[in-house]
């Protein structure tokens, strides 16, 4: 097996023990010579994420607060690793540097971004490789889209220089120089952007979890994990809210053909899901491969008669959306209604501005709005060639008794989705669950 970029997640960096547990990971293959660590997370259910601690600084920051308490605790986080590896490294001198360019330079990127930066110098320092900093490497656009081919030569041309280097993810830089973050969780996609750009055989993204299960394992209790999955019902699953991988992290490599390792950093003998573009002549595990969902997306319904031969009736309504700055997940329609759905915090502030303008430039018969619903997606590649598997979704969700307020298919038909209320979201996973597991 060749070169392998690993990356590990914040519960994997979380305290010294962890650190421990990554160095041997790293040590037992040499082929894993590229690391991107994230921002130490969770060391117990209660504890604060450094990244979370970083926007609290932000914020008391920009509030003109004292933000020193705040400090002191993510201080403690990085010293106590320090510590107890025994490390002879000086952390301190880089965090009173951050600590004191905070004021001057207050964006909420440059504060967040400072988490894996950190990290990153520490572990660098621990396993004895060179520290590449990602704001040399990572390149956004003025408007903050990542610039992937400009990305893709700094880290071929930095790391052709570096066999083994450790690369901090989540963070890159903006053309004038200013740190941008992705948004969260999004060190995946700094581990998936090197990998691509020194063509890895494998991409191994470490975590507290054997792999991707068939649900989430706050829902179901030891679901089923998933040994194979493709790249395109990932990314399903990802967008529609399994966030054990960033949505974005599976294009970069997806492209080229490198295949994702999921793994345990508490369990690295598990062999973890593999993440592949297909699953050769090998069948799928069942009918279906996942089941995800999100909470908190806003129903616009209009209807109208005779909708269906009124022309640009929809290209009206989008343009409403477009000038308020509001993108939407799914539009399904019927001969003289159409539906919205949109996420809750994208519509924030802007409901009643969008309904005014609906009801002036379209005219309908009515408009319905409904809060507090959920959208669940159950992604199978084998979906497309199987019948009754709907049959079998909505009758598990009618014997729990669940009203399904929307319904709509992915146009790759691996995928269907279904609008329920937030309050029966964690019941519907179950009853699917059940009806394709048990
Ligand atoms: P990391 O800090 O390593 O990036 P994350 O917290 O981002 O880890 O992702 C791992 C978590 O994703 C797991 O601890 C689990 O709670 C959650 N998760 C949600 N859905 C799934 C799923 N379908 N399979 C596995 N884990 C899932
Ligand atoms: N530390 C960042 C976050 O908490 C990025 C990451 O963990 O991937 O979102
Ligand atoms: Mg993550």
């Amino acid at each position: 097996m060749g070169l392998k970029v690993v990356k590990f997640g914040g519960t994997s960096l979380a305290s010294a023990e962890a650190f421990r547990k990554v160095k041997n990971i790293i040590e037992q293959d040499p082929n894993r010579r590229y690391v991107v660590p994230s921002a130490p997370g969770k060391r117990f259910n209660d504890d604060t994420k450094v990244t979370d601690l970083l926007y609290q600084c932000y914020e008391a920051v920009s509030n003109g607060q004292p933000y020193d308490h705040i400090f002191n605790a993510i201080k403690e986080r990085y010293t106590s690793i320090v510590t107890g590896l025994e490390l002879d490294y000086d952390i301190v001198c880089h965090l009173d540097h951050v600590y004191k360019t905070l004021p001057s330079t207050v964006t909420p990127d440059y504060a967040a971004s400072r988490g894996e930066y950190l990290n990153g110098l520490l572990l660098a320092a621990y396993l004895g490789v060179p520290f590449v900093d990602a704001a040399n490497v990572i390149f956004f656009n003025a408007q903050g889209q990542l610039d992937m081919a400009k990305t893709e030569a700094a880290i071929k041309e930095k790391l052709a220089d570096y066999p083994r280097a450790v690369i901090p993810g989540f963070y890159g830089s903006l053309p004038n120089g200013e740190i941008k973050t992705f948004s969260r969780g999004g060190s995946d996609i700094t581990g998936a952007l090197v990998a691509r750009a020194v063509n890895a055989a494998m991409y191994e993204n470490w975590t507290d979890v054997s792999g991707i299960y068939m649900a989430d394992p706050r829902i179901i209790s030891q679901p089923k994990e998933i040994s194979h999955i493709t790249y395109s019902e990932l990314r399903e699953l990802a967008y529609a809210g399994a966030n054990v991988l960033h949505e974005d992290a599976i294009y970069p490599v997806r492209q080229v053909g490198i295949p994702i390792n999921i793994r345990n950093t508490n369990r690295p003998e598990d062999p973890g899901t593999l993440i592949i573009s297909s699953n050769g002549n090998g069948e799928a595990e069942s009918d279906v491969t996942g089941i995800a969902g999100r909470k908190d997306f806003v129903i616009i319904t209009i209807e109208k008669a005779l909708m269906h031969s009124e022309t640009g009736f929809v290209r009206r309504l989008l343009s409403i959306l477009e000038e308020e700055d509001i993108s939407f997940e799914h539009m399904p329609s019927g001969i003289d209604s159409v539906s919205l759905v949109i996420s809750e915090c994208q519509l924030k502030g802007k409901l009643e501005t969008v309904i005014a303008k609906i009801d002036k430039r379209l005219e309908p018969d009515k408009v319905e709005v409904f809060h507090e619903i959920a959208l669940i997606a159950t992604v199978g590649r084998r979906m497309v060639y199987k019948k009754g598997i709907a049959a079998r979704l909505f009758t598990a969700l009618a014997e729990s008794g669940i009203n399904i307020r929307l319904i709509a298919q992915g146009s790759s038909e691996m995928n269907i989705i279904i609008g329920i209320e937030n309050k029966d979201f964690d019941q519907a996973v179950k009853s699917i669950y059940n009806a394709f597991v048990n």
